[in-house]
């Protein structure tokens, strides 16, 4: 079976301090749940029961109000004892709901009610969906209800790409979903293929996972939509937007197809889905990769929304040293957190607690005009070129390599005869050029930082 991968750049890697993605295990229930307002692209959800008020598990606490914003629910039985802010890294300021868990579970340990979902129409689905406050759960939180809108100004055929594509180790949470989720994930594809329409489904997997990528396609004959398997590559940024469909543009061109619009969604968005429609539950917890080397027994657990991030990190046997860097996401674009008891959030498939020498020197030094921030770039950019041309107008900038901070752009001194605005702009902030350059530069974050100053 051939394998489509984009032309140029990107990385391999792997990294031994990522938990094994075999097996799952289930965290312990919070005793206290911090249920944070904003876990979504948009605005804070309404708060709808204030401090003293008892809620049950998976009752609606927050309502979404607008494009970006989704509904918020209590993931744990109990009393709201009080309402929490704080400031998160980027500087924006979240406030959350602290829930001391009591009473007894709805869902929890009792016979899953089944909703048969065949009946409903597109638009009674989507309405659970939203109500379900389903996000995209594999990074960016966009509301899936904000996704279908704008996909229905479109009048093209939709293909719905199922992305399973494994090019960051990362991911191991989202691997063992798909092994010990199949037909939920399936499912939800089949519930989103309704909602919007989509002509076919296309299950995007990096071909070392082509034995799960063809149990998920023999699972979705039974729901009678044209469906196929597409094997990546494995290079990351494989499954970023731009690259993955560079290549499946390319299956389209071979195989004489017409894909149309893509309508991309991960497995842990699908099972969401799933979950929504067929046993009307809202997003109760989800599965995270916890590693790094400064934890002691890295392992992907399934653990409820709400749980402090350092009781996560405690039910992997705690640090084994003082970690230098602590965040949620992939070490290659993830998000610094602040305070341990910063919560998980329905995007965070991972945490991560680095020690210093799995940081490396964070000092930039000067460039040494090495070339490796331009071998890895998929897009074909001059990394090293965009940094010195945005970053040299502060002072107290690295010696031909600037500082990593806010310069501005010269106003159209061009690089190959092309505006710098343009050439910003076409920089994906895959974070590639940052992770090779050996003088420890900020490329990816200055070049980004000044695109969207241009914007
Ligand atoms: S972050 Fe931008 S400049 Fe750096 S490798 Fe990725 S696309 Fe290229
Ligand atoms: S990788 Fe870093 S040191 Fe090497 S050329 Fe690029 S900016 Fe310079």
């Amino acid at each position: 079976m051939r394998v489509y991968s984009f032309p140029r750049g990107g990385l391999s890697f792997e990294d031994p301090t990522v938990p094994s993605r075999d097996s799952s295990e289930i965290a312990y229930l919070p005793a206290l749940s911090v249920i944070p307002l904003i876990q979504h692209t948009g605005g804070r959800a309404y708060p709808i029961v204030s401090v003293g008020d008892q809620v049950k598990e998976g009752m609606l606490i927050g309502r979404g109000q607008g494009m970006g914003s989704a509904n918020i629910h209590a993931t744990v039985p109990g009393k709201v004892i009080r309402m929490v802010s704080w400031k998160m890294a980027e500087g924006q300021t979240n406030d959350a709901l602290v829930i001391r868990m009591e009473g007894s579970f709805e869902k929890l340990g009792r016979r899953e009610e089944i909703y048969p979902w065949a009946a409903l129409s597109p638009f009674e689905l989507q309405r659970l969906i939203s109500e379900s406050g389903i996000v995209e759960m594999e990074g960016s939180g966009r509301p899936i209800p904000d996704i279908l809108s704008a996909l229905r100004s479109a009048r093209e055929p939709f293909t719905l790409v199922v992305r399973c594509v494994f090019d960051d180790p990362w991911l191991a949470a989202d691997y063992a979903l798909c092994q010990e989720r199949l037909q939920a994930v399936v499912e939800g594809s089949a519930i989103i293929a309704r909602v919007a329409a989509v002509s076919r489904i296309v299950f995007a997997f990096s071909h070392g996972e082509k034995g799960i990528g063809e149990r998920f396609l023999a699972e979705s004959a039974i729901y009678g939509i044209p469906a196929s398997l597409v094997l990546t590559g494995n290079r990351y940024p494989q499954r970023n937007r731009r690259e993955l469909e560079l290549v499946l543009r390319n299956y389209e061109k071979r195989e004489s197809l017409e894909l149309g619009s893509l309508l991309v969604l991960g497995p842990a968005t699908l099972a969401a889905i799933h979950d929504a429609v067929k046993l009307k539950k809202p997003i109760l917890d989800r599965y995270v990769a916890v590693g790094g080397s400064a934890v002691k027994y890295p392992q992907v657990m399934k653990v409820r929304i709400g749980t402090r991030i350092g009781e996560v990190f405690a039910e992997c046997g705690g640090f084994i040293d003082r970690p230098r860097r602590i965040a949620t996401g992939s070490p290659l674009l993830g998000r610094t957190v602040v305070d341990l008891d910063e919560p998980v959030i329905k995007s965070s498939y991972a945490v991560f607690a680095l020690l210093e020498g799995q940081v490396g020197g964070s000092v930039p030094r000067n460039c040494i005009s090495c070339g490796e921030c331009r071998m890895v770039c998929p897009v074909g950019l001059d990394p090293e070129e965009l940094f010195k041309k945005v970053g040299r107008k502060k002072p107290g900038s690295v010696p031909g390599g600037g500082d990593g901070g806010a310069g501005g752009t010269d106003g159209g001194a061009g690089l190959d005869g092309v505006p710098i605005e343009s050439r910003l702009n076409e920089c994906h902030g895959c974070g590639c050029c940052e992770v090779v350059c050996p003088s420890r530069l900020p490329l990816s974050t200055v070049i980004l930082d000044a695109a969207a100053r241009g914007r």
